[in-house]
């Protein structure tokens, strides 16, 4: 069994967003980016890299508007719930000055 601390938190993030409407849970590409923070993009075939990239990508792969980072897996829900595209630092700087 993978022990990685961080998988957890990506497939409960994942859950989330899936929760919140942005992927459909039972659909293909749920499995797929199940199966992307499990094993890795490497692991994906290359029908599932297509589905991946058009359902999963648009939805996970979002830059922070202020540092241009990638937004951890982690920090998404948060930044979908508040419509502010930032990652966990930049979230905290908003939400502190609010
Ligand atoms: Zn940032």
């Amino acid at each position: 069994m993978n022990t990685d601390p961080e998988l957890g938190d990506n497939l409960e993030a994942l859950s989330t967003l899936a929760d919140m409407g942005y992927i459909d849970k039972d659909s293909a590409a749920f499995g797929i980016a199940q199966q992307y923070f499990h094993e890795g993009f490497d692991s994906l075939s290359e029908k599932q890299r297509a589905i991946f990239n058009k359902h999963i990508s648009p939805v996970i792969g979002k830059a922070c508007g202020v540092c241009g980072e990638g937004i951890e897996m982690s920090a998404l829900p948060n930044a979908y719930e508040e419509g502010k595209m930032l990652c966990s630092y930049h979230m905290y700087q908003f939400q502190k000055d609010d």
